[in-house]
């Protein structure tokens, strides 16, 4: 059994699915894709989320701000809390730093992300930390303010094994997209490589960043599976230990997802 650890079911385009949403959590279960964690980009879509999750008992929710989405408000340590403790949320997040695609944020991105971190170390739920040319500030505001009891993920990475060691360090998993799978990833197919299976996890970030043979498509939860199957024949390992080894590690870092 797979678990997509990060993914935006609320984003996805259902115009052509005649069951909606309920036909690609099937399509998932239909790859042994058994469990997801969708991953909120705001507060404002958060409450419709929220009731989206609600009628999936295979899925997961975290509730934050995106780091290019703190222009519309960077948000109160107590509004995190207050979503950390609904049931169905087992995360927070996506936080973090993208300088690549903003740069004129900074100041609220850095206090967005401090923000999160502290509603981490009191709410015991780790975080989902997106990262994008960010490297330095990235590691040192995890430094500073991190409880690295709780820690969290470095999700959809595509920066270094320098990078991936010193989060490593601090109890971080690092989680691993369809981009492994593309041709001019090599470097990244190293990164992979290195990162321990115990610190490893996988995820589609649906619906951006199809794997191959799916790219340029929409993405969905079932094609994790390319994800696994890359992980797989990068360590030479068969496509079930990666499933079972990074469901295993889902639900040591997520625990909410197990102890309810
Ligand atoms: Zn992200
Ligand atoms: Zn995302």
């Amino acid at each position: 059994m797979f678990v997509d650890s990060h993914c935006h079911l609320d984003r996805l385009d259902l115009s052509a699915r005649d069951n909606g949403l309920q036909s690609v959590i099937d399509a998932a279960s239909d790859k042994d894709v058994s469990r997801m964690l969708c991953v909120a980009i705001d507060l404002q879509t958060l409450p419709e989320m929220l009731e989206i999750v609600k009628q999936f008992d295979n899925v997961y929710a975290s509730a934050g701000v995106h780091p290019l989405h703190v222009s519309d408000g960077v948000p109160e340590i107590d509004t995190l809390l207050g979503y950390a403790a609904d049931s169905n949320v087992i995360a927070l997040g996506e936080t973090g730093l993208d300088y690549f695609y903003q740069k004129d944020t900074v100041e609220q991105q850095r206090e967005s992300f401090v923000h999160h971190l502290k509603a981490s170390a009191e709410s015991r739920l780790p975080v989902i930390v997106h990262t994008r040319d960010a490297r330095e500030d990235t590691i040192s505001i995890l430094r500073r303010h991190v409880d690295t009891g709780v820690a969290g993920v470095l999700h959809c990475f595509t920066e270094n094994w320098e990078m991936a060691q010193q989060a490593m360090d601090l109890n971080f998993m690092i989680s691993f997209s369809g981009i492994i799978t593309f041709r001019n990833a090599a470097e990244l197919r190293d990164v992979v490589r290195q990162v321990p299976m115990e610190n490893l996890l996988i995820e589609t970030d649906s619906p951006y960043l199809a794997p191959v043979p799916y790219r340029g498509k929409s993405n969905e939860p079932q094609y994790v599976v390319e994800v696994a199957q890359c992980v797989a024949d990068i360590k030479g390992l068969r496509i079930e230990e990666v499933a079972e080894i990074t469901s295993n590690n889902f639900d040591r870092m997520f625990n909410k997802a197990v102890s309810g």
